[in-house]
């Protein structure tokens, strides 16, 4: 890890960031070299339930201006009796990625997302819109397809105009062509993640749309017992009242707080990396918290490829 004093308190980090591996639409080295450009202090790749991007990150070989962590993108299965209607996503920071359950839960996952396409697309057909995999597979090439896709595949049709239109329209929960996948139960996310030596957070608080604090603060709480250690309390859709929110959470069930953009690249184009929006930023210091963390855990693992360096 490079010192604290190599950055000023204006340097950014980014720990949510989509490749090509999932629905992003910049490669492993171009997310590098963007990073680098852009003077990011800290950058993880955490894609939808697969490494691969990560992977071939530490492949290419990360630049020396940049700290990279290990990372990836869990969907889950909130613990019973707790239902929303929102994504519940956990975040697996610093994992060891030759953990071989981790890999293999993934595989299964990745399984689950393949089978779930072609069953968007038969809805859509049935409803009259001529829209097929294979297009979308050409457009996309060898990442792994998700509803993004799909939905960009439809403004390119003219179906409809814009990719959230697609979503609002057909794809969303509760639209006429969504289709459940399998997902795994939180637990078992959070297990596979502290198993393979990585750090769980809870993903972007606010899109799991659950209305009631005092809900999401026994949530919080549940999946403390279960494990969980962050709350990613910096997202581009917090307000700063929420951050704020999010960090007394963090705060009082002595969990850490990490934050990042979910750029996903030109599919997503509003989002930029590193500043959201364009007025957002993750400051340095929670990147440093997170290691610091993981380094008392880590001093057995130290030959484990989690990007610390
Ligand atoms: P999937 O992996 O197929 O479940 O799709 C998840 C992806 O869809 C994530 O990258 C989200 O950012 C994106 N997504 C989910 N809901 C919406 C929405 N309402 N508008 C635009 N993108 C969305
Ligand atoms: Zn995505
Ligand atoms: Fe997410
Ligand atoms: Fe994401």
């Amino acid at each position: 890890m490079k010192k604290p004093s190599d950055y000023n308190k204006n340097v950014k980090i980014d720990l949510h960031i989509h490749s090509t591996a999932s629905d992003g639409t910049l490669s492993p080295l171009e997310i590098l070299n963007l990073a680098q450009s852009i003077n990011l202090g800290a950058i993880s790749i955490t894609d939808h339930d697969t490494i691969d991007g990560t992977k071939e990150a530490l492949a290419i070989g990360i630049p020396p201006s940049i700290n990279f962590l290990t990372g990836v993108e869990i969907s889950a299965v909130p613990p019973p009796p707790f239902s929303f209607p929102g994504s519940f996503h956990i975040l697996g920071y610093a994992i060891n990625v030759d953990d071989s359950v981790l890999n293999q839960t993934l595989v299964k996952l990745q399984e689950a997302r393949k089978n779930r396409n072609p069953r968007i697309i038969e809805r859509l057909n049935r409803m009259g819109y001529e829209i097929t995999l294979n297009e979308i597979r050409k457009d996309a090439g060898e990442c792994q397809l998700g509803r993004p896709h799909i939905a960009k595949q439809m403004v390119k049709k003219g179906f409809v105009q814009s990719v959230s239109k697609a979503f609002d329209k057909y794809l969303a929960k509760g639209q006429p062509a969504y289709v459940d996948k399998y997902r795994i139960d939180c637990d078992r996310a959070i297990e596979v993640i502290l198993n393979a030596g990585g750090i769980p957070v809870l993903a972007h608080p606010v899109l799991l749309d659950i209305k009631n604090d005092d809900v999401l603060e026994t949530l919080i709480a549940r999946l403390k017992e279960m494990g969980l250690k962050g709350i990613e309390a910096y997202y581009p859709d917090h307000t700063p009242d929420l951050i704020v929110r999010y960090t007394e959470i963090a705060n009082r069930h002595g969990l850490l707080i990490t934050g990042g953009t979910d750029f996903h690249g030109s599919i997503k184009p509003e989002i930029i990396m590193g500043s959201g929006r364009g007025n957002f930023s993750v400051p340095y210091e929670l990147y440093e918290n997170m290691v610091k963390s993981q380094n008392i855990v880590h001093k057995k693992h130290e030959s484990c490829n989690t990007g610390i360096k």
